[in-house]
């Protein structure tokens, strides 16, 4: 393991423009650098660099980070891959150390289940090749397949035995906890191996670890299925997963197209055979998860498809996903009985080349051969078809692309093209329209009730269906923390910011909301206790990447009070030196937050007053009036600081 003092150094030593200035072209933009973002498709500029916090970040598709981060998103690496890559490039010399058995228990558990996982493969791989019945049994048949050791050792090809036992002793008596062995999905509940007698097909993440794995059943059992995969695990997400991406990735990115298949057979055939650019989404219908991980490495899809009805719809719900995020999708039918896998083999790498070449359909194409196949030409499946592939245009982003389409599906069903046209703008009227009424129902859950008078807004406690937000207030707070934390507000006293805040929020501090906010305000907590300063590589160079995001979040978006405020006149004023004046935006932010509380608690009561006046309950009316005046009278008292706050 390498030491933490050796990771830190490499942090500190790693400047962010010229690691990411290997990668991406960037040019001088005020006190930073900008560059079209390497991680989502652009063509104007949004991924900004910082030098000066030593981080990036692109406002398009929100990654960011430091440059460990960088080079683990950018070239696929694990954290020490990406510490070590780094290291090598500023001739730093890594202090390793062996881990004791404490450190061992310390790492987390989702890399013990890599450590696990990988450990499963080997074993898998090992049980094939060096054992009589792996040999006999498993080699044999994917000999019989055509399968070269190559292949076999790519794609990691492995075999269990027929004993129910014998990986969860052999990997206990290895150290692995019995409870480890269950959460990664190797031992059933019941403690026995959950994979045996079958040949075994190794998942691997995109850079390459083994997740989980596939279990093929080779005797004719009818009780048993053909195919079992691992459960789904703290590392195993089936919908994010596809198989073959690792293997596939650098072809993809050659090629610039990723062809779909079904099963794990096709894709080592394909592979075999010279076609690398080939995944497996072993799954029904692709998922916005696999399909964007495709997307990192090309923007096009060819889906090879078998025409049974279950794999139309899936196909037809593909088409859509990909069109969605902006990505080109062609459609291939293997002819007669063939599956990719067969044909490959009769029809060779540059048969099967050109035969996708020459028969590639887009998705009217493709609607419209079904449509010829079906052999139901009435006037109802004909405008049913239509219809759905009105809906299916109006998911591309391109209008240009939209009207392309619209003009082939008008030629393709021989149909006028203004009415073909007229029924998109419809749909996508309606779309908007929702998309509308989603964003407003949003706004209105973020906005804040400046004026707290509930009796102007007896509809408040329809409102309330929505979450009350307090996300802007939370935010400021955090984001000065952040910045400034370790600041002094007064030389002479030695008090820092974070003491500061500290103190003023102390009566509402367990107020905070926002689950993520919450994290990263216990780190500021914590360090504060064990008096440590609170400063912006904590949170930015955090090892949680949530921790890290967020934080970037925060301190990378400019102050952004609801809009609300400037409405009632209390617009903040600009900061023309935002570092000289930390105090007073803490001051405000902690403001702001109180005012927010109270804001909500009168409301609170005043939903009651009203719900005990109704059951006559006088008392209780009484006193809860008391406690609403009392309120407002702080309400009250914390605008007046407010106002004094800004206007000082
Ligand atoms: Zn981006």
């Amino acid at each position: 393991m390498i030491k933490k003092t050796s990771v830190d150094q490499v942090i500190d030593t790693a400047r962010i423009e010229e690691v990411v200035g290997d990668f991406v072209r960037l040019k001088k933009r005020g006190s930073g650098y900008q560059g079209l973002c390497p991680f989502h498709q652009e063509k104007t500029p949004s991924f900004s660099v910082n030098p000066v916090g030593n981080f990036y970040k692109c406002f398009g598709c929100g990654k960011g980070g430091n440059s460990v981060n960088f080079v683990m998103e950018h070239e696929k690496m694990s954290f020490p891959e990406a510490i070590r890559y780094l290291a090598d490039k500023y001739g730093i010399s890594l202090e390793e150390d062996k881990m004791t058995d404490e450190e061992i228990a310390e790492v987390k558990a989702k890399d013990n289940l890599h450590a696990l996982a990988e450990y499963a493969a080997q074993y898998f791989e090992d049980e094939l090749k060096n054992t009589e019945e792996g040999q006999t049994i498993g080699l044999s048949y994917f000999k019989e397949r055509g399968y070269l050791d190559s292949t076999i050792k790519t794609f990691r090809l492995g075999y269990s035995a027929n004993n129910r036992i014998k990986f969860t002793q052999k990997a206990m008596k290895d150290g692995y906890d019995l409870q480890m062995l269950k959460d990664c999905g190797l031992t059933a509940q019941s403690g026995n191996d959950f994979f045996y007698k079958r040949v075994m097909f190794t998942i691997q993440d995109v850079s390459g670890r083994p997740v989980a794995f596939a279990g093929r059943i080779l005797s004719k059992q009818v009780k048993a299925p053909k195919y079992i995969n691992s459960p789904e695990t703290e590392i195993y997400k089936k919908s994010h997963v596809l198989y073959g991406l690792y293997q596939a990735r650098q072809s993809m990115r050659k090629e610039d197209f990723c062809i779909i298949v079904e099963g794990y057979t096709d894709v080592l055939s394909m592979h075999q055979a010279g076609i690398e650019n080939v995944v497996a989404s072993s799954g029904t219908s692709l998922t916005d998860g696999q399909v964007l991980k495709i997307k990192r490495f090309t923007n096009n899809v060819v889906m090879l498809y078998d025409g049974d009805a279950a794999g139309v719809k899936a196909a037809i719900r593909s088409i859509d996903i990909i069109h969605e995020k902006d990505m080109q999708v062609h459609l291939v039918l293997l002819p007669g009985d063939h599956d990719p896998d067969s044909f490959v083999s009769d029809q060779g790498a540059s048969g099967f080349k050109t035969y996708i070449d020459q028969n590639a359909m887009d998705f009217i194409a493709f609607r419209q051969h079904l449509f010829a196949q079906s052999g139901q030409h009435d006037p109802v499946s004909k405008s049913q078809i239509i219809k759905e592939l009105i809906e299916s245009i109006a998911k591309i982003p391109d209008a240009i692309k939209r009207t392309l389409y619209v003009r082939q599906c008008a030629d393709a069903f021989k149909i006028d093209e203004e009415i073909v046209m007229a029924e998109l703008n419809k749909v996508i009227r309606k779309e908007i329209y929702n998309q509308r009424k989603k964003e407003e129902r949003q706004q209105r859950q973020n906005e804040e009730e400046w004026i707290a008078d509930p009796k102007s807004k007896p509809q408040a406690q329809t409102d309330d269906l929505t979450k009350d937000s307090d996300v802007y207030q939370e935010k400021d707070i955090l984001r000065v923390l952040i910045l400034y934390g370790d600041k002094y507000i007064d030389e002479e006293e030695e008090t820092t910011l974070t003491e500061f805040v500290m103190a003023n929020l102390e009566p509402v501090i367990h107020t905070f909301n926002e689950d993520a906010y919450k994290k990263l305000l216990n780190i500021a907590v914590e360090q504060y206790k064990k008096e440590l300063p609170v400063h912006k590589e904590l949170f930015i160079n955090h090892e949680d990447p949530d921790i890290q995001k967020t934080a970037l979040d925060i301190i990378s978006t400019p102050y952004e009070y609801s809009p609300n405020w400037s409405a009632k006149g209390m617009e903040l004023q600009t900061q023309v030196l935002p570092e000289k004046n930390f105090e007073k935006d803490a001051m405000q932010a902690i403001l702001r937050f109180k005012l927010k509380k109270i804001v909500k608690q009168c409301k609170d009561i005043y939903e009651k007053i009203l719900q005990e006046d109704q059951e006559g309950n006088t008392d209780t009316v009484e006193k809860l009036y008391k406690s609403f005046a009392k309120l407002t009278q702080d309400k009250t008292e914390v605008t007046e600081q407010l106002n004094a706050v800004i206007l000082e």
